[in-house]
């Protein structure tokens, strides 16, 4: 046994006083060889070493799953057999509603570990519809997922505040304003001349493709930025009104970023799913909030459709005298 196991083996037994354990082991090692055993286990994130009531207590850390683990173990299953069940319906509009699948699969527990985590759990989704969609249909989706219908409050926009960010909320309000749809590069690919190694990063709203310095990891040369393997989505800025007036009579909007969706949203009362985002000001600890749109529904949209009979009516009332 070496002497770093020989250290686990005394903290798993309950020893976990350094000064005991170092009186121990320097029986049979030399004093240096104990010390730093111990500095590498702490510098391998293996053990642990606190200071309580002037003593050096070492524990081991317990392993904490990732979110993505943790969700798959909880959820993967259930969410492949009720994806499964609506593929024919999620072909043409992959929405997932939260409150459907809580109350079809008796796990109402999945609104908070979405609304923790909306966009994370938004990726796993997505892997699970884009395997389940190429099962049936033998190719992969062209559209993403989206999510709506939580069991959160809605919110008026100006209660969105900092303990938001991050999370999934619901909201709300008036299209004033929006900007011509534009291509965002969502994945960014990189080549280098050297070696012809690609290598592919995903680019988050503020991050700039060319900018990016990327080192090839096999031949050190700086990677070029390759914008034909490079993946663009359609994106769209828009800003949306609070419907209530503030206590000053005046009202409130917010900027919503909406990308991957079919068509652009110019007008009209919006519900909608979102994630608040920030972004620091310059120079500044105030950050800017934006939402991330994960979900929209347009709200009492009066379709305006003349069929011919309509016409022909027309015609006869306008020919009368
Ligand atoms: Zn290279």
């Amino acid at each position: 046994m070496s002497i770093s196991e020989e250290i686990l083996k005394l903290i798993e037994n309950g020893i976990t006083d350094w000064d005991e354990i170092y009186n121990r082991l320097i029986r049979n090692y030399s004093k240096s060889t104990v010390s730093s055993a111990k500095k590498r286990l702490i510098q391998q994130g293996k053990i642990k070493e606190e200071t309580i009531n002037g003593k050096k207590i070492l524990s081991i850390p317990k392993i904490v799953n990732s979110y993505e683990e943790e969700f798959e173990k909880k959820y993967g299953q259930t969410l492949r057999d009720y994806i499964k069940s609506k593929i024919t319906e999620y072909k043409d509009n992959p929405a997932f509603s939260i409150r459907d699948f809580a109350l079809n699969c008796m796990m109402p527990e999945i609104n908070e570990d979405i609304t923790n985590h909306p966009l994370k759990a938004r990726e796993i989704l997505n892997k699970i519809y884009s395997e389940i969609y190429h099962e049936h249909y033998w190719e992969l989706p062209d559209k993403k997922i989206t999510i709506y219908n939580t069991l959160n409050k809605p919110k008026r926009i100006t209660e969105i505040n900092s303990k938001d960010i991050n999370k999934l909320i619901e909201f709300e309000g008036m299209v004033i304003q929006s900007s011509k749809i534009m291509p965002r590069t969502e994945t960014a690919s990189y080549i280098c001349m050297g070696c012809g190694k690609e290598i592919t990063v995903k680019m988050g709203i503020w991050d700039s493709p060319l900018k990016l310095k990327l080192t090839c990891p096999n031949c050190q040369t700086t990677m070029t930025y390759n914008d034909e393997n490079s993946t663009m989505i359609d994106f769209q800025e828009i800003r949306i009104q609070e419907l209530e007036l503030s206590e000053d009579g005046r009202q409130r909007d917010v900027t919503a970023f909406i990308e991957g969706f079919e068509k652009g949203v110019y007008s009209g009362k919006l519900k909608v799913v979102g994630v608040p985002i920030k972004k620091p000001k310059k120079d500044s600890s105030v950050s800017d909030m934006f939402i991330y749109v994960v979900h929209y529904e347009e709200l009492d949209k009066q379709e305006i459709s003349i069929t011919e009979e309509d016409i022909e009516n027309i015609k006869k009332i306008s020919k009368d005298p």
